[in-house]
């Protein structure tokens, strides 16, 4: 794992250039953040590889009993499009660490990255056929994956219908684990007393981040009513200087969104949204003739029963919303069959306090968005899934069936 960690950071411009490629994901960020990022979790599961430890037992009888920490087995990973490399490793880093073999496979429209990931583990010495990688469409390679009676596990990243997919599955297989990181639908919360400028700042980078397609991304943005106008104004004016353009350029920070299926998707929930009687403030339309690029588009008026606040769009969309109470805020903010993630902007430690407490969501972050690290837990509550990935929390799912051990 130290070896292929190694690898990984001697070919970052080649994979982030792949990432791009396949995803339209900015270079930039491949370049600082997936691809090192990747390397730096693969030596957080190695450390941990060798600290996994049964336990001994308290018998009321004289016999000694322990736990003996075994690999789960044969793991199938299936993960989507918008992270391609920081998904894989999400996924085989603790599966490495844990004892598993294990099949990958990519999502179809972003294998690239995976395969040179196969490569190059081979190349740092991984034994054959420890992780091997299947490309494919969803409906044949994954299910084959979660059909499959000597699969153990099925480790899934994507949307909540195909989730539910891979359950009934399991059930109807050989009843392997599953572990769901699903969509999401997250609330940003502004209190009067927050710093317009860096909630403003935060609230554009939660739903413009990666082209919007993030399954943490803060969609639904709830401001209290003191700063609601002066919040708008701001948001609105950052969202309209957003430097869109050429995912390679390294000054751009915003690219196209993934494939033509996604962008006609999204324009559909703008449409609907107008429909439905939002207010656009701004964005709305694709930009130029070359590219899927989508404007970053804010709406004020939404309602939480609108089918735009409603649905993870997975793209660059937001409903801004005014609220007066704390209690107004945990309500609606709850409004979701959603809980993958919650933002809280306030000075405010006791509300901070409260409301991280009664939002049900995996991860709240406090004056900041996306703080997602190798040893913070990440999953979600409601229809956002099961079974968490990162921190010591992805490994003991791993290594979850315990054999106990009686000895007189
Ligand atoms: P998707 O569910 O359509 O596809 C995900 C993967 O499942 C792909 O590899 C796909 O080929 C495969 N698949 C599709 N149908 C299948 C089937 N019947 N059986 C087995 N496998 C099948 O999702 P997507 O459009 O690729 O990605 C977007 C979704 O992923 C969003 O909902 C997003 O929120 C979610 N996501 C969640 C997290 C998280 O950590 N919670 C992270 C990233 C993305």
């Amino acid at each position: 794992m130290m070896k292929l960690a190694e690898l990984i950071e001697q070919n970052i411009e080649e994979l982030a250039i792949l990432d791009s490629l396949d995803a339209g994901k900015l270079l930039s960020v491949g370049k600082s953040t997936d691809i090192p990022g990747a390397a730096e979790l693969l030596r957080y599961y190695a450390g941990a590889a060798d600290k996994i430890h049964g336990q001994v037992l308290k018998m009321s009888r004289p016999l000694q009993a322990y736990t003996l920490m075994e690999p789960i087995g044969v793991v199938g990973h299936i993960i989507p499009w918008n992270f391609p490399t920081s998904l894989f490793f999400t996924k085989v880093s603790p599966a490495l660490a844990a004892g598993c073999t294990m099949v990958v496979k990519p999502a179809e429209q972003t294998p690239l990255s995976a395969l040179y990931y196969a490569h190059l583990a081979k190349l740092a010495g991984v034994p054959d056929g420890v992780l091997n990688v299947v490309t494919g469409f969803g409906h044949t390679a994954g299910a084959a994956i979660s059909h499959h009676m000597d699969i153990d596990m099925v480790s899934f990243t994507g949307s909540t219908e195909v989730g539910r997919e891979i359950m009934k599955a399991a059930a109807s297989s050989n009843l392997k684990h599953v572990s769901l990181e699903l969509g999401g639908k997250s609330p940003l919360i502004v209190f009067d007393d927050a710093d317009v400028d860096l909630a403003s700042d935060i609230a554009l980078l939660g739903f413009t981040f990666n082209k919007g397609e993030v399954c943490a991304a803060s969609t639904r943005l709830y401001v209290q009513e003191g700063i609601y106008d002066e919040f708008e104004k701001k948001l609105v004016e950052k969202a309209k200087a957003l430097l869109i353009g050429d995912p390679f350029d390294p000054q751009v920070r915003y690219g196209p969104q993934v494939d033509k299926v996604q962008f006609e998707k999204i324009l559909s929930y703008i449409e609907h949204g107008k429909r439905e009687g939002a207010t656009l403030l701004t964005g709305g339309k694709p930009i130029g003739d070359k590219g899927y690029y989508i404007q970053p588009t804010i709406f004020t008026n939404v309602k939480e029963n609108m089918m735009m606040v409603k649905d993870e769009i997975f793209g660059p969309v937001v409903g801004l919303m005014k609220f007066k109470s704390v209690e107004e805020a945990i309500e609606r903010a709850n409004e979701s069959k959603y809980g993958l993630a919650a933002g809280i902007m306030t000075k405010d430690l006791n509300v901070a306090n409260t409301v991280s407490r009664s939002v049900r969501a995996g991860s709240v972050w406090i004056n900041c968005y996306f703080g997602i690290d190798n040893d913070c837990p990440f999953g979600g509550y409601k229809m956002s899934g099961f079974g968490k990935d990162f921190g010591l929390d992805a490994l003991h799912k791993l290594k979850g069936i315990s054999s106990t051990i009686h000895a007189r």
